[in-house]
């Protein structure tokens, strides 16, 4: 018999839970990955080619046995079952709002083919599946700390799989009788930005590395944007080019770097759940009671919006972060936190307009983590920063970049002024030409916002 593994937010071979299900059912696979034009479409051209270098990747390991096809998964993944004789096609579960419904689209359409072909979920994204931590009383959480409790002792004998490659019998894509036509991983489509290294060998050297140079002291170093501190495996667990149980294998202990790691991905898994059970939070404030707040729109607004798009507020921490954003596709949460509370309480201007921004540069993009971790810096979402905790984009800047190193990395205008002083450049007495002066008055838009947010 044939089974199908069908890869989409898990394009490796290693700690593949789904390889063990195939296994158990039939004595060979067909490796499956559908270019779904709803999925593609909004990936923009920084996602698309970091997951089409991930698609290379990944039939190479599988000794260039995958197959891909173009379409709805709906019409494409029933017809593939039916052509391979298989009866029962693999997946790890998807928890976004489109995912889901996806999936039962395709599970539905399976069924009603002649034999009826089962879809088998194994594992998920996830270190705990989105739905599944709950209060006793069955109702979701809402704060993360009660959640993260909980979630530690599910986590306690979280163990990779052992699978590799080998694990199953790979058929030859070619051998399929008919079906949807295969097509080759398309070229990259044009990139203006310098990515991560794709793939599941690139993911694992980057966690070795990491684990070896800079997880003892995660706690420490993890909010300094000037330091290669954190582990850059954001993009890694966004196309599933490593799953986390097998970085908590790495990161378990009591030190103080492993404790303050698994936090984070504690908040992953947090938002995970959020997004699984409020759907609308990745659209609308998760709080209803902000539908109400002030916001600027219109021309004015929209000016102000490009100048922090372009990185040209004049507050020399958020252009270097918006810069290192255009330039990596990536940009450090400490600095995620600082931009995002600057264009909703320093610009008055709709988180969802910062948080679609995120979505089009960001090669980590990931639906549940943006929309909260900007619905979190608003002010609107779970679990949220008071309101009236305003982040002061200067000083941000000189706590966790004290040298000035990271502005004048992305900075150029800035380069030749020295240390800290270059957070403030408007102090020296000769500024650098080029740079433009700070657009608000931060302590004058603390005020406002904080207005803005009693007037409710
Ligand atoms: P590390 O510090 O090494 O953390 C390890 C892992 O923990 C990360 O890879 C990530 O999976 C998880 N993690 C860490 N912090 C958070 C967090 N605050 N929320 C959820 N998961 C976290 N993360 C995304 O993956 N995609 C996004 O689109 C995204 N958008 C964000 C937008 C805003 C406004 C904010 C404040 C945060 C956002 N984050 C997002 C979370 C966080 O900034 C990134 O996960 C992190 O910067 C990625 O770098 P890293 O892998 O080196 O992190």
């Amino acid at each position: 018999t044939t089974a199908v593994v069908w890869f989409r937010r898990d394009l490796r071979v290693r700690d593949q839970p789904t390889f063990l299900a195939a296994k158990e059912r039939a004595d060979r696979a067909l490796a499956l990955f559908v270019l779904d034009p709803t999925l593609l479409e909004p990936a923009g051209p920084r996602r698309t080619a970091f997951l089409f270098r991930c698609l290379r990747a990944l039939d190479e390991d599988l000794g260039g046995k995958l197959l891909v096809v173009k379409g709805d998964p709906e019409d494409v993944v029933p017809r593939i079952a039916q052509a391979v004789g298989a009866d029962s096609v693999h997946v790890a579960a998807d928890f976004g709002p489109y995912g889901r419904q996806r999936d039962e689209a395709v599970e539905k359409a399976l069924g009603s083919t002649g034999d009826g072909v089962e879809l088998v979920r194994s594992g998920s994204p996830y270190l705990t599946e989105p739905g599944t931590i709950t209060k006793s009383d069955g109702d979701p959480y809402k704060v993360f700390t009660p959640f993260s409790r909980e979630w530690t002792k599910r986590i306690q004998d979280a163990e990779p799989a052992d699978t590799d490659a080998k694990t199953l019998t790979w058929m030859d894509p070619s051998d399929k009788d008919g079906g949807p036509r295969a097509v080759k991983v398309p070229d990259d489509p044009k990139v203006d930005a310098e990515l991560p290294e794709a793939g599941e060998q690139a993911a694992h050297e980057q966690w070795e590395a990491f684990v070896d140079e800079h997880l003892t002291d995660y706690d420490d170093t993890r909010d300094r944007p000037d330091k290669p501190g954190t582990s850059r495996m954001s993009v890694h667990l966004k196309y599933g080019t490593v799953h986390p149980r097998t970085l908590l294998a790495g990161a378990r202990g009591n030190g103080k770097g492993a404790t303050s790691y698994r936090n984070e991905l504690c908040f992953r898994d947090f938002y995970g759940h959020v997004l699984w059970w409020f759907p609308r939070s990745a659209r609308e404030n998760f709080d209803p009671k902000f539908e109400k707040i002030e916001l600027d729109t219109g021309k004015a607004a929209e000016q102000k919006f490009r100048q922090w798009q372009e990185g040209r507020t004049g507050f020399p921490a958020i252009d270097a972060a918006m810069r290192q954003l255009q330039g990596e596709a990536w940009m450090h949460n400490r600095m995620r936190m600082a931009v995002a509370s600057f264009l909703v309480k320093d610009l008055h201007l709709p988180w969802w307009w910062g948080a679609k921004h995120f979505m089009e540069l960001l090669v980590d993009g990931d639906l549940a983590s943006n929309q909260h971790g900007w619905q979190w810096a608003a002010g609107t979402g779970t679990d949220a920063a008071p309101y009236f905790r305003v982040f002061n984009p200067v000083t941000q800047g000189e706590r966790f970049d004290p040298q000035g190193d990271y502005v004048r990395r992305w900075v150029p205008e800035l380069a030749d002024v020295e240390g800290k002083k270059v957070h403030q450049p408007w102090k020296l007495p000769d500024p650098p030409s080029g740079y433009p002066e700070p657009m608000v008055d931060h302590k004058a838009e603390r005020v406002e916002a904080l207005n803005r947010f009693n007037a409710l």
